[in-house]
């Protein structure tokens, strides 16, 4: 394993951090940019030297050579001549002093340990917690952050919860996106295809475009949340979606499900318009919204996964409340007329 190609993301690279490595025949480390001595590595440490070395990218064992077996170090790639004119002579001195004694061993193999871990063991996730602690919020905290997290917590299938929080945090393929890493559209083609005039965002696609306005306020309707608009704050709508079916009393994993439902249901209609030359239409948009409701309104209650699609439309908070069961045995719908086909 020849490590090498250190810090390319900005916040350095956990391998400089918490690599080590044990020299053995020397083969596999490379002498510069590895940290193989005590001290951080020599890149850094004899900058100037580095950057006239020719052998920036040569292993420990490319740097000498075995001499009556005692082994030598060689001039690191720096031409004396090079070392006059920069004033680097002291410097190589004190690299020299470094390395005395030091150099390959003739043993198998170099050896690599990663210190992150108390077993020394490489985990992904050890890289995953530096880049965490690396990582600088930009502007104030957000209070709606939380969405990310709740967004997890919903009873829906997992690809939803996956596309959901992409949308959230704006990383959908949507072609402003495409655009922005390099694809190109034909004019008309990068248009937002609900209402065929904008330019196709997150933003614009999913909330602010007339067309899927329309849709939200059926939605918004259908289960008697006023209509104040859109928010275009996907973090925030989420979050005020989820408190108002909160004070519905909707069951905690049941939060999101209308709001979500909406969402996927959209993306699929816009993928067929995009992909299968289908025709948006906004009727069937809508009741693909409400069959998915229904669907996703049973998982992990299949007592009542036959409750009729009809029935459930009637009032879909209900059913996904936490009074569904009182409701049920007390014959709350009256009449002929029940919520649950027992
Ligand atoms: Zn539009």
């Amino acid at each position: 394993m020849v490590i090498g190609n250190f810090g390319k993301c900005g916040v350095g690279d956990p391998r400089e951090s918490y690599c080590r490595f044990k020299i053995g025949n020397g083969f596999s480390t490379l002498f510069w940019k590895a940290s193989w001595l005590e001290t951080f590595c020599l890149k850094k440490d004899f900058s100037d030297l580095y950057e006239n070395s020719s052998l920036f990218k040569v292993a420990v064992a490319g740097m000498g050579g075995w001499v009556n077996g005692v082994w030598t170090w060689g001039n690191f790639g720096i031409n004396p001549l090079v070392l006059a004119e920069h004033n680097l002579e002291s410097e190589m001195d004190s690299l020299c002093v470094l390395l005395e004694g030091r150099g390959p061993c003739n043993a198998v193999g170099d050896e690599a340990v990663w210190r992150a871990e108390s077993d020394r063991v490489f985990y992904t996730v050890s890289c995953y917690k530096f880049y965490v602690g690396c990582r600088i919020p930009y502007g104030p905290f957000n209070k709606f952050d939380g969405a990310l997290g709740l967004v997890w917590k919903a009873e829906v299938p997992f690809k939803i919860k996956a596309f959901d929080w992409s949308l959230l945090v704006n990383r959908l393929l949507t072609k402003d996106l495409l655009l922005h890493r390099g694809i190109t559209f034909l004019v008309d083609n990068f248009k937002c295809v609900f209402d065929g005039v904008n330019p196709e965002s997150r933003n614009h696609s999913f909330f602010t475009c007339s067309s899927v306005k329309a849709v939200w306020s059926v939605v918004v309707m259908w289960i008697g949340k006023p209509y104040g608009g859109v928010e275009v704050d996907c973090l925030r709508g989420f979050m005020d979606w989820l408190s108002f079916c909160k004070k519905k009393k909707v069951k905690e994993g049941k939060l999101g499900v209308v709001w979500l439902a909406t969402l996927w249901t959209l993306w699929l209609n816009r993928n067929g318009v995009c992909f299968q030359n289908e025709v948006w239409n906004m009727d069937n948009t809508i009741w693909s919204i409400k069959f998915l409701v229904w669907k996703w309104a049973f998982i992990g209650d299949i007592t009542h996964s036959i409750c009729s699609c009809y029935d459930f439309n009637k009032d879909p908070l209900l059913f996904i409340s936490q009074y569904q069961f009182v409701c049920n045995f007390s014959g709350f719908f009256g009449g002929d007329v029940s919520p649950f086909m027992m």
